[in-house]
C-alpha cells in the first residue's frame, strides 16, 4: 500500500509506442497530448497537457522500485535546478550584451557632466548605472553557478568519503540559492535591459521583450522560487542546526582574511561581505531557534534569507576574482584593462548590491511574524 502524498509516488516510462516481443516497433501506445499551452514566452520549447490512458489504457514500464519515485526525482535534481539557474544567467548575458550595443549606438540628451548634446546614451550616469548594474550582478552570478557546479563535480568524483560527503551538503545547501537567485535576479536584468532601451524596448521589434517573457518562467518551473526558500531553509540550514551554512559562512570568512585594506575594491568587498556575513549569522541563529516553535513566522522570512545567501555568495565570489585580478596586475600577467574592469566591477557590487545584504536581516526578524498577522478575510 502506497504512502499518501508524494512520498507514495513510483517512477514509470512511458514510451509513445510499444515494442513487440521480436523487439520491433509496435502499436501506439495510450498516451496522447491533449493540448498546447498558450504561454507568455519560451515559444520554442511547446509544452501540453498529457492525457495517459483515455482509451485502452497506457502501459508503463516501472523505473526502480514502487514508491521510490520521488528519490529517484532528486538524482536529477540538483543537475535540473542548477541549469535553470544558469539559464537565468544565460538570458541576463544576452540582455546585458543588447542593452551595452544599443546604449552605445543611441543619441539623446546632453550629458550632464558635460560634452555635447548628440552623444550615446552610454554617457548618461544612469544608464551607465543600469549596465554597471547588470554587469556586476551577472558576474557573480556566472562565478557562483562554476562554484556550485564544481561543488556538484567534487561530491561525485572525490576518492575521499568526507570530502564528498562535505561538498554534497555544501551543494545541497547552494543549489535553491543558485536557482532562485540568479533567476530572480536574471529576469530583474531583463527588465533593465527594456528600460536602457527606454520605449524601443517595449517595442516588440528590438526583442528586448522576448528575453524578459522567456526569464518569467525560470523563476516558476523546476520549483517556485519561494518553495526553493523554503528547501534553503528547512532542510539545508534548520535541519543540520545551521552547521553547513555555518561552514559556508567560515569560507567567506576566509576569504575576507585575504583582503588587502589597501586596495579599494578588496577593502570594500571586505568591509561589506564582513556585515553581509554578520547578518547572515545572525539571521540563521534566530531561524534555526524559531523554526520548531513557530514555523510559520519563520517560513515568512525564507526569501529573504535566501537573497541575503545570494548577495553574499555572489560577494563571496567577485572577493575572489578580485584577488586574483589584484594579483595578476601586480605581477604583470593578463590584460590590465580587463582586470581593473573587473576590480571596479566587483567594487560596485560590494557598494550597490552586497550592501544591502544586511537590510534583509529585519524582515526575517521583524516581518515573519506580521506576515501571518492578518486572517485570511483582511486580505
Ligand atoms: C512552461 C512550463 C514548463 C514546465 N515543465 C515542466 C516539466 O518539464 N516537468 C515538470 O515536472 N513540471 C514542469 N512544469 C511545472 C512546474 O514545475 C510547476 O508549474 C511549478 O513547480 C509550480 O507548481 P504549480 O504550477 O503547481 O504552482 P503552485 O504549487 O500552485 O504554486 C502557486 C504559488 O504558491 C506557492 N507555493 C506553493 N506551495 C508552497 C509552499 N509549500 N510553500 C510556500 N509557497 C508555496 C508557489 O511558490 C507559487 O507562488 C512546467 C511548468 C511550465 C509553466
Amino acid at each position: 500500500m502506497a504512502q499518501p502524498g508524494t512520498r507514495g509516488l513510483s517512477l514509470f516510462i512511458v514510451p509513445k509506442f510499444l515494442i513487440n516481443p521480436d523487439g520491433s516497433l509496435g502499436r501506439r501506445n495510450d498516451v496522447r497530448p491533449v493540448s498546447l499551452e498558450h504561454k507568455i514566452g519560451i515559444h520554442a520549447s511547446p509544452t501540453c497537457v498529457m492525457a495517459f490512458g483515455e482509451d485502452e489504457g497506457a502501459i508503463g514500464y516501472l523505473v526502480g522500485e514502487e514508491n521510490c519515485g520521488i528519490e529517484y526525482m532528486f538524482v536529477m535534481m540538483n543537475n535540473a535546478r542548477l541549469g535553470v539557474g544558469l539559464q537565468g544567467l544565460a538570458i541576463a548575458e544576452r540582455a546585458y550584451q543588447q542593452a551595452v550595443g544599443f546604449a552605445k549606438e543611441r543619441v539623446q540628451g546632453r550629458p550632464v557632466q558635460g560634452g555635447n548634446s548628440g552623444a550615446a546614451i552610454i554617457n548618461h550616469p544612469d544608464v551607465r548605472r543600469m549596465l554597471l548594474s547588470m554587469k556586476s550582478q551577472i558576474e557573480a552570478m556566472r562565478g557562483l553557478c562554476y562554484e556550485v557546479a564544481a561543488d556538484l563535480d567534487r561530491a561525485n568524483r572525490l576518492e575521499d568519503d568526507a570530502e564528498r560527503a562535505a561538498a554534497q551538503s555544501m551543494l545541497d545547501l547552494m543549489i535553491p540559492v543558485v536557482k532562485a537567485w540568479c533567476t530572480d535576479t536574471g529576469l530583474a536584468i531583463t527588465s533593465t535591459n527594456i528600460q536602457v532601451h527606454g520605449g524601443m524596448g517595449f517595442m516588440e521589434e528590438t526583442g528586448a521583450g522576448q528575453y524578459y517573457r522567456d526569464a518569467r518562467i525560470t523563476t516558476i518551473y523546476e520549483g517556485t522560487n519561494g518553495v526553493q526558500a523554503m528547501d534553503l531553509l528547512g532542510r539545508k540550514v534548520v535541519r543540520d542546526g545551521g552547521e553547513t551554512a555555518r561552514r559556508f559562512l567560515n569560507d567567506v570568512r576566509a576569504t575576507v582574511s585575504k583582503l588587502d585594506p589597501q586596495v579599494p575594491a578588496q577593502a570594500s568587498l571586505a568591509k561589506h561581505l564582513g556585515a553581509g556575513v554578520a547578518a547572515l549569522e545572525a539571521a540563521i541563529t534566530w531561524l534555526v531557534k524559531t523554526f520548531p516553535a513557530d514555523p510559520g513566522s519563520a517560513s515568512a522570512g525564507a526569501a529573504a534569507l535566501l537573497e541575503m545567501m545570494g548577495l553574499v555568495g555572489g560577494g563571496w565570489m567577485l572577493a575572489r576574482g578580485g584577488l586574483e585580478a589584484s594579483r595578476q596586475l601586480a605581477n604583470g600577467s593578463g590584460e590590465a584593462a580587463f582586470l581593473e574592469g573587473k576590480l571596479t566591477t566587483a567594487h560596485y557590487f560590494a557598494e550597490t548590491h552586497l550592501s544591502r545584504a544586511p537590510a534583509l536581516l529585519d524582515p526575517i526578524i521583524g516581518g515573519g511574524a506580521l506576515v501571518m498577522a492578518l486572517d485570511e478575510a483582511q486580505f
